[in-house]
């Protein structure tokens, strides 16, 4: 016997909730099922706790720059990492009992806790029960990556996930991933007060940026004092007394780090591998990322895959927007697609990096005619006003349609101001809109004007 419904989703993610509220609200019976924490890694794991982290860091930050603004802090500034994370789990909590009282409180929606997998391309086995749907919907989401380097069995490592439950200053935290996870974890643990090394296998940071917002970056996160080595290839964990002792080829510097913990940052890999895949004839590429098409569709009809487990997005909201395209053309009679959507992110660093659209080398390699400019952020009043001048913007644009290609705002307010830029993009207009805008003052944004003055062809 089997339980019928109109749609199964797998996976409370940033795109299943949603999507079993607008099945829902449309009359139609659906079921959802989580394993583990309702929200998934956002909530639990991943954006809302780390940039609650980050807001504490820059806080015991300005508070050890008091100096600069005028103002004097009794003794030293400590952080209390017990109450740092306190903090992070009252405002993760939340969100996470959030998304379960919403789901719970749904009419025509059954949560159901525990491990989905397919049985055939229209059932699923939960909790021994099976459930049967037209549509299936699959927002399994990700984990870290754990790379078989070697010594891995040998020592204690963390993750994302075991970060999460660090209520302690590690002495001297090791990251081994100088990306966009690495980074930010690196730079609050440097302003909780701990030593931090970061390790990258590639010739520079966040090797996906342009040079120019890599090295940036390398100064900001050098000049607070967290060291950073770079080419570090063959990477080796080993147990020294109380110690991990990180080997590492690097070109220069000595040859092994001696850190009290290790976080693992090296990317992500999707968590398809026991969903019994094969079973509903879903196919996956060789990272076991569900390969979609334009419209999140599997290529078995009637089941579709959303947010980071189908390889075409690793964020929030990414994964939200496969949640909007496929509820619109499903429920709406809507034809949007994947392609319509434009690449944007940001690195939550302080400053944090807001980026929108093509980097230089991929409009280099696109080989169209383009126009550049680039401004510091010493230049722009309100960051001057604020005492947070390091960074630049700069703005790409296609010489002969005026369109923005792309843009990368590493400054203060960088995350906000960027979303000109990509609404720009979205409208298809010109970058000459935005020049006979009136804008704020003071403000980052108003400054845009003035960006786009200086473009000059394409270097
Ligand atoms: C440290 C960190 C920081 C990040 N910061 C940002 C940020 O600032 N901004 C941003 O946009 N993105 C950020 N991300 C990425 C973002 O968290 C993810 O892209 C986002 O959570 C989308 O996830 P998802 O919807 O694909 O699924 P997830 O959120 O990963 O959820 C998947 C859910 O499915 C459940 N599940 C898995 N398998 C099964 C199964 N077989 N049966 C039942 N349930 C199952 C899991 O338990 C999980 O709850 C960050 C990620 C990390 C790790």
């Amino acid at each position: 016997m089997s339980r019928h419904f109109d749609a199964i989703i797998i996976g409370t993610g940033q795109a299943g909730p949603s999507l079993a509220a607008r099945f829902a609200a449309a009359g139609t019976t659906v079921a959802i099922i989580e394993r583990h924490k309702f929200g998934g890694t956002c909530v639990n794991t991943g954006c809302i706790p780390t940039k609650t982290l980050v807001a504490s860091a820059y806080a015991a930050h300005v508070a050890r720059r008091g100096a600069e603004y005028g103002f004097a802090v009794n003794g030293d500034v400590r952080v209390d990492m017990k109450r740092v994370k306190a903090r992070k789990d009252e405002v993760s909590g939340r969100s996470n009992r959030g998304v379960e009282d919403w789901l719970r409180g749904l009419k025509n929606c059954m949560v159901i806790q525990g491990h989905a997998r397919f049985q055939s391309p229209r059932t699923v086995v939960v909790n021994d029960e099976v459930l049967q749907a037209e549509k299936l919907f699959i927002n399994v989401g990700g984990r870290a990556f754990v790379p078989a380097m070697p010594g891995i069995q040998d020592v204690p490592f963390l993750t994302n996930s075991s970060m999460m439950d660090v209520d302690f200053l590690p002495e001297h935290l090791v990251i081994v991933g100088g990306s966009y996870i690495g980074l930010e974890f690196g730079q609050m643990y440097r302003r909780f007060g701990s030593e931090v090394t970061i390790l990258e296998m590639g010739p520079r940071l966040i090797g996906r940026e342009d040079e120019d917002v890599s090295e940036a970056v390398r100064q900001i996160l050098g000049a607070e004092g967290i060291q950073i080595r770079l080419n570090a290839k063959c990477i080796s964990l080993a147990k020294r007394h109380s110690r991990i002792a990180v080997g590492i080829g690097c070109d220069e510097g000595p040859p092994e780090v001696l850190g009290t913990h290790v976080l693992l940052a090296v990317g992500r890999t999707p968590n398809t591998h026991d969903l019994c895949l094969d079973r509903a004839g879903v196919a996956t590429d060789e990272r076991g990322y569900i390969i979609v098409d334009d419209q999140l569709q599997t290529n078995v009809p009637g089941i579709w895959a959303l947010g980071d487990c189908n390889g075409r997005g690793a964020f929030t909201h990414t994964s939200y927007n496969d949640y909007e395209i496929v509820a619109d053309n499903l429920l709406n009679g809507d034809h949007r697609r994947l392609s319509d959507r434009i690449q944007t992110y940001a690195l939550f660093t302080d400053p944090p990096l807001g980026r929108c659209g093509m980097t230089d080398a991929e409009i280099r390699k696109s080989g169209r005619a383009a126009l550049a400019a680039k401004h510091p952020m010493s230049r722009v009043s309100r960051a001057v006003e604020k005492g947070e001048t390091q960074g630049f913007i700069k703005v790409a644009v296609d010489a002969d349609t005026k369109q923005i290609l792309g843009a990368a705002i590493l400054g203060t307010g960088g995350d906000e101001v960027v979303h000109v830029l990509l609404d720009l993009m979205y409208a298809k207009a010109p970058y000459t809109v935005v020049q006979r805008a009136m804008h704020i003052h003071p403000t980052v944004t108003e400054f845009l004007p003035t960006v786009l003055s200086k473009l000059e062809p394409f270097a």
